[in-house]
């Protein structure tokens, strides 16, 4: 069994919201108020997680998993469920996409309870900057995290960076140069229209083009194969080894060769971010669905995916759920 859709794609790497709940406000991702969360009633407890991703990584050939959110780290008990996670057999590789508020107390855990890796999402080195994106004066914390995580052996350390027109858009060189001298692995993500106040425009998103202009002025990059037939994603920096990614999620979409699938905090099963529909997990579970039955409904889940994201066509409409609660 395996997570096929009809265009031929094969999903093996699992994205696991913890929950929608957040310790940032980052203005492309939520409101200064907040969301209304989730009720603890609807929200997959810990046994139920790791049921489910038994379930996707015995019977439905996922390979990797990550966790994320919301914000992950204010999941109480994370390092166990990482733990029972890491003790899956066939054993998947296991990373953390989080904000980095609270690495400092959680790398050596988390990376003791098994994780492989860390994503810490950063998008500024400007502490006035940071305060105005994320609305929280927590850049020190956020620096403290990746040191902790890269001197816990969560290997590679990556850095996520979201650039935005007028706020940090010329910070893309030294955001680069500095996430070489500490040795992140940097990555530049375009601004997607998934935040919960419907705010994104595409002629202030900015452009995966223009991110490789702005670096290409400060230093030399050459394209590293990427995936199949999509646009270079992965450019060495200066004759190596650094490296630097700029993924054009929007301008240069990589649908086409898309493995992922989306478990949310409320045990729905996403076959795209920009998905309309969700498949109900929780419910089969919790009415004593065994094993075989909840991977044929994630399969047929993941057999309606979509082609693309479609942001281009004059019917896009984006999801009803925000990045935070699908789990970025
Ligand atoms: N709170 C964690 C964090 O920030 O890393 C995990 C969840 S967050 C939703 C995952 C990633 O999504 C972060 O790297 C964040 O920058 C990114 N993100 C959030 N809203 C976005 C948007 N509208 N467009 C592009 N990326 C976005
Ligand atoms: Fe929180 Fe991550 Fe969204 Fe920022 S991007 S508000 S850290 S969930």
């Amino acid at each position: 069994m395996d997570l096929a859709d009809t265009f031929g794609r094969v999903a093996t790497d699992l994205r696991v919201s913890l929950t929608d709940r957040c310790n940032l406000r980052c203005t492309y991702c939520m409101p200064a108020e907040g969301l209304p969360w989730l009720p603890s009633e609807r929200m997959l407890t810990d046994d139920e997680i790791v049921r489910l991703v038994g379930v996707a990584v015995r019977l439905l050939g996922v390979t990797e998993v990550r966790l994320t959110g919301g914000e992950p780290t204010l999941r109480p008990g994370l390092a166990d469920l990482v733990g029972r996670i890491a003790a899956l057999r066939p054993r998947p590789k296991l990373s953390l996409t989080t904000n980095g508020l609270s690495l400092a107390r959680l790398a050596a855990p988390l990376r003791a309870a098994g994780l492989d890796r860390v994503n810490v999402s950063l998008d500024t080195l400007d502490p006035v900057r940071f305060a105005q994106i994320t609305r929280r004066d927590r850049l020190g914390d956020v620096l403290a995290g990746l040191r902790a995580a890269a001197a816990s052996g969560l290997a590679p350390v990556k850095v996520n960076s979201v650039l935005l027109r007028g706020v940090n858009d010329d910070e893309a060189p030294s955001l680069l140069r500095w996430s070489l001298a500490e040795g992140y692995e940097l990555r530049f993500i375009e601004q997607m229209p998934l935040d919960a106040q419907h705010g994104w425009r595409r002629s202030t998103m900015v452009t995966a083009g223009e991110t490789l202009a702005a670096l290409g002025a400060a230093v030399t990059l050459r394209p590293l194969p990427g995936r199949g037939s999509a646009p270079a994603e992965l450019f060495e920096v200066d004759g190596g080894p650094g490296r630097v990614g700029v993924i054009g999620s929007v301008s240069a979409p990589f649908c086409a060769a898309c493995d992922r699938v989306r478990l949310t905090a409320d045990g729905q099963v996403r076959n795209c971010l920009f998905a309309r529909e969700e498949s109900d997990l929780r419910t089969a579970l919790r009415a004593g669905a065994d094993d075989e039955q909840l991977a044929q409904l994630w399969q047929a889940a993941v057999r309606g995916k979509h082609a693309g994201h479609g942001i281009d066509e004059v019917a896009f409409r984006q999801p009803d759920r925000p990045m935070s609660a699908i789990g970025g």
